[in-house]
């Protein structure tokens, strides 16, 4: 631990160390830099102090201590966003990576989540009992950015966004208060925090509605690139038609050296189809082998649930540069097949991908106007990923992605998936959330944090229409 760099309120300084439990670390602390650390290598941001949060108590200290020393905060959860919002130059790192206590209460099917929980963390504590909380593919993800933001994942199609299933939440708002948002409490707050991002409050905990889980069928496929149009036909064709019990995913990325991967593949870009059969497992190959016709090699797993969620975890390691572009489709139509096929041919780093599902099902089946999450009737998500070690690799990489979503224009759907955010253009945020939507949230910003204290995010501005 450190003393504070430059503290500009000696007597701020001192209240933080009255009312402040858990550890800070500063620049000259020998583990600064692996604390403050991200996912995403290309974030190489220093903080001015990082308060490792253990308490509602200590992170409402931290706001407290923002304020009095005129600093910028920023919030991490899991320390997963592409965009990196969790770091900035010179802020106050308020981090809740140490807050990872997951609690379940079988009978009422629910989990008490702490904000800095991983997804591995909630599964972790669910799956035992037989249950799940959706949430994303990705285990070492953050509960907390993922939640606020939204929540794609396997299980989405069946159940609905991670954000669906927030039942309650405890908030530190921006002035240090702390409230439980639930039905009964701050409901319009509930609404915010289902899909409006950060920008509202940092939540410490999360009581989310759990789902039943059995083993899981996994059919997987791969098909070269040449005959990937034929195979995009078929998975439209199969993903649009199928019940909720099934989710089917596709990814262009280079084939890994497995012993199911045709030995001519190995090493090639090529494209990967997935089925996931969440129903009676005995039935699973009658649902997904058709998907599978014209594959080049399948490979069929049954896998327990937690098992699934840590099956992409090594793919996307800590650390690596990564840039991230996305946007959703109207349609996958044989030529906007073709562009992604394109893409794939044209990847400059061997680890990028391109990621695709159909979405709707549970998702679409949410009222639009329930919960602060925009664009539930889009049909498919497209993320155009790279995935790089070397600096200099900077731009290359970062030019695919533009172009691998800048070749879709004429199937977008509009809007974007705000988590996916990476690099956009001033005005992106109100694009997402459409202009009524997002006012709705300014309006809410303009109440829980008309400062914009909790700036660093897809940011919301407190500010109204006239004068933004
Ligand atoms: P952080 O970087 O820690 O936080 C991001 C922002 O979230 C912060 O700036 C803050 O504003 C806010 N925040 C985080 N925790 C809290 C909290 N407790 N209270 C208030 N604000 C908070 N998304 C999907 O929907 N589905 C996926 O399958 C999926 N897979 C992914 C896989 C990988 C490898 C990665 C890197 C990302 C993936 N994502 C996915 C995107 C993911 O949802 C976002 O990156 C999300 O921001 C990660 O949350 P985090 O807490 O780890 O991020």
């Amino acid at each position: 631990m450190t003393e504070l760099l430059e503290p500009t309120s000696p007597s701020a300084e001192t209240e933080l160390r009255r009312s402040f439990r858990g550890p800070v670390v500063g620049p000259t602390d020998p583990d600064f830099d692996r604390v403050r650390a991200v996912w995403n290598g290309m974030h190489d941001r220093r903080p001015s102090t990082i308060l490792r949060c253990t308490s509602p108590t200590d992170v409402g200290a931290a706001l407290r201590y923002a304020r009095a020393t005129g600093q910028p905060v920023t919030v991490r959860g899991g320390g997963h966003n592409v965009a990196g919002t969790a770091l900035a130059d010179g802020a106050v790192l308020i981090d809740l990576s140490l807050m990872r206590e997951v609690t379940v209460d079988p009978e009422r099917r629910i989990a008490h989540a702490q904000g800095g929980s991983l997804l591995a963390d909630v599964d972790a504590a669910t799956t035992p009992h037989g249950l799940a909380c959706p949430a994303g593919v990705v285990s070492h993800t953050g509960l907390g950015g993922l939640a606020l933001g939204g929540g794609y994942g396997w299980l989405a199609r069946k159940w609905g966004l991670t954000c669906d299933h927030i039942l309650a939440a405890e908030v530190v708002l921006a002035d240090g208060s702390v409230v439980v948002a639930d039905e009964d409490h701050h409901p319009d707050l509930l609404w915010g925090l289902r899909g409006g991002g950060g920008n509202l409050g940092i939540v410490t905990r999360f009581t989310l509605r759990l789902r039943p889980v059995g083993p899981v069928h996994l059919h997987t496929g791969v098909f070269p690139l040449d005959r990937g149009l034929e195979a995009l036909a078929r998975y439209r064709e199969f993903a649009e038609a199928q019940g909720p019990d099934l989710h089917a995913v596709g990814a262009l990325k280079h084939a890994g050296t497995q012993d199911w991967i045709p030995a001519e593949l190995r090493g090639e870009p090529a494209l990967f189809l997935t089925a996931a059969w969440f129903g009676d497992p005995a039935r699973g190959p009658e649902h997904t082998d058709p998907l599978f016709a014209s594959a080049a090699a399948s490979d069929v797993r049954l896998l327990e649930y937690a098992e699934l969620q840590a099956l992409g975890d090594h793919g996307e390691p800590h650390g690596n540069r990564y840039y991230t572009k996305s946007c959703y489709l109207s349609e996958l139509t044989g030529d906007a097949a073709g562009q992604l096929l394109a893409s794939a041919a044209a990847m400059v780093s061997p680890y990028s991908s391109v990621d695709f599902e159909y979405l709707r099902g549970a998702i679409a089946d949410v009222p639009d106007e329930e919960s602060a999450f925009p664009r539930r009737d889009a049909p498919y998500i497209v993320t155009v990923s790279s995935q790089w070690t070397d600096p200099d690799r900077d731009a290359a990489n970062a030019d695919w992605s533009r172009l691998g979503v800048r070749r879709l224009a004429p199937w977008q759907h509009g809007g974007a998936y705000v988590n996916y955010l990476q690099d956009e253009a001033p005005g992106k945020v109100a694009e997402v959330y459409g202009a009524a939507r997002y006012e709705r949230l300014a309006e809410l910003k303009r109440r829980f944090d008309p400062r914009n204290v909790l700036s660093g995010n897809q940011n919301i501005l407190p500010t109204s229409p006239a004068h933004r």
